[in-house]
């Protein structure tokens, strides 16, 4: 269903057909290169989030699938992985990026279906991205002795295991993010995607038997947070990667601690969008929507905090709104669709309790007139103005469609409010001066600063962050390092 505009004209439906996307009634875990049951027969469901209807049944792995599925990749590690050339592994990657090409429309309609983001951005950024990024280490392969970590007999070696743990906001993105580099490096991995997006992990790994990836390179064990925990907790898991809360990144920091594992975590974010009052307002405003509109929200490094100067607030605002009207919230797969469901009913009431909260704290709350369907999970696109730096809204991660609107009156000031945060993933800046970019950049602590443009990703950069949003890299040079001794 479309927001209302005041448009003389509707848009016509444009769904996406189905028809290319076998989803089975249910799905097994992915253990040395087969699908298997899990060891105690039981599942969970995976639920479409803009129907809520039932998609498949998925096999629940416990501590038992998860140690085999650990002796599997330590097996493949030991025998295989880690004694084939640089070369070879690279032309299974190259191989794993051809197929997901091919098979990109298969990918992009699944992952819309499983996580109700739009068709127009898991066709148009998710998978070509992901294609990019086994492409991008495929290349790395047999040139790790180039990457700056050393030659020779001290040069670059696999650690071992991986054991990787992702959320549901990017499902195959950040698979990708994960398993390329590892297998790159010459790693061998066990990976669990989150409980309730595994349909394009599972995808994936039909597409490792397709590319005749030798058994146990690659494994998949599917479950809730239970399985992630045995996963990282696991004696024989030599490197731990995870993306997700703060919260739950802590307690793995706190599980690893004393071990000798070696651990990467991309956590949370509140990142600040800044507008000066010298920015092309319109080129702001839509970096502004893709920001935090992108992806309903649901994105670490979004732009959930505008700050605009205070001499350019009123236009920016007015902008921003009229822009709004013009987003189309509703089916996933309609290829007119801007947002699309939220993920899960939890993450909804979460978005739904947070904006309360704003607006019990005094903020003004404004979204455009929007009929959302009334089976699904929803959330309209929120402005929060009048927002102080002390209200929840502008402190905690929301992750949803929902931005607060600080202002600012001096660059020294936007600095101070931008970084008063305690994560320090992103962030954006808004001018016409090359020297303003550079000394606010400077200024920021923050992993990854985009000026004049918003949410761009790319293999070849590195991404992470500061304070409470992580430690190490991933993309780039910079995400070997995670995955080499
Ligand atoms: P979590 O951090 O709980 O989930 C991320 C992944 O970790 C999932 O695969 C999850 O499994 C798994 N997991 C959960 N508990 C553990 C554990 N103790 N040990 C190991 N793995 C575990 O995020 P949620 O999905 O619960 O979302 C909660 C909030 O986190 C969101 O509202 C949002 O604010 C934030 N979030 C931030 C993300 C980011 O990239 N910055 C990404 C996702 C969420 P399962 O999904 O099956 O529970």
């Amino acid at each position: 269903m479309a927001a209302k505009t005041s448009n003389a004209f509707d848009y016509a439906p444009a769904p996406e057909s189905t028809a290319i996307v076998d989803i089975k009634p249910s799905y097994g875990l992915f253990v040395n290169g087969e699908f298997t049951d899990a060891t105690s027969g039981r599942g969970f469901k995976t639920i479409s989030p803009s129907t809520e209807e039932v998609l498949a049944e998925i096999a629940e792995a416990d501590a038992a699938d998860v140690d085999l599925a650990v002796k599997a990749a330590r097996r493949a590690y030991t025998r295989v992985w880690s004694r084939m050339s640089g070369a070879e592994r690279g032309k299974y990657l190259f191989r794993i990026a051809r197929i997901i090409q091919e098979r990109a429309r298969e990918f992009a309609v699944l992952e819309s279906i499983d996580n109700g983001k739009p068709i127009k951005e898991t066709r148009d950024v998710d998978v070509p991205t992901v294609a990019a990024h086994f492409f991008y280490y495929a290349g790395w392969a047999d040139k790790l002795e180039y990457s700056g970590y050393g030659t020779g007999p001290d040069g670059p070696q696999p650690l071992g295991v991986a054991g990787q743990v992702i959320p549901w906001n990017f499902p195959l993105l950040m698979l990708a993010w994960k398993i390329a580099p590892a297998l790159a490096c010459g790693n061998t991995v066990v990976l669990k995607p989150a409980e309730t997006t595994p349909l394009t992990a599972l995808l994936f790994a039909e597409v490792c038997q397709q590319a005749d990836l030798p058994p146990g390179v690659v494994n998949i064990v599917t479950g809730a947070g239970e399985t992630g925990r045995a996963l990282i907790g696991h004696p024989d898991v030599d490197k731990v990667a995870f993306t997700g809360s703060t919260e739950v990144g802590r307690s793995i920091a706190k599980a690893v601690a004393g071990s000798d594992k070696r651990v990467t975590l991309e956590l949370g974010g509140k990142a600040a969008n800044i507008v000066f009052d010298d920015a092309p307002v319109d080129q702001a405003v839509e970096g502004i929507v893709n920001g935090i509109f992108f992806n309903q929200g649901h994105v670490c490094c979004a732009g959930s905090r505008l700050l605009v100067q205070e001499s350019v607030a009123e236009e920016v605002l007015g902008k921003l709104k009229r822009r709004m009207k013009t987003l189309r919230v509703g089916d996933p797969l309609d290829k007119n669709t801007d947002i699309g469901a939220i993920n899960s009913a939890e993450q909804l009431a979460k978005i739904r309790e947070l904006s309360e909260v704003g607006e019990a704290e005094g903020a003004e709350r404004w979204s455009p007139p929007c009929d959302l369907p009334s089976t699904g999970f929803w959330f309209p696109p929120t402005i929060f103005t009048g927002v102080s730096q002390a209200h929840r809204i502008a402190r905690e991660e929301i992750f949803g469609p929902v931005l607060s609107v600080i202002t600012f009156r001096t660059p020294k000031e936007a600095v101070e409010k931008a970084n008063n945060t305690p994560f320090g993933l992103s962030a954006g800046i808004w001018t016409d001066k090359g020297s303003r970019i550079l000394w606010t950049a400077s200024q920021l602590r923050a992993g990854v600063v985009w000026s004049n443009t918003f949410n761009r990703f790319d293999p070849a950069s590195p991404f992470g962050g500061y304070k409470e949003s992580g430690y190490g890299r991933e993309g780039g040079r910079h995400g070997l390092e995670a995955y080499l001794r």
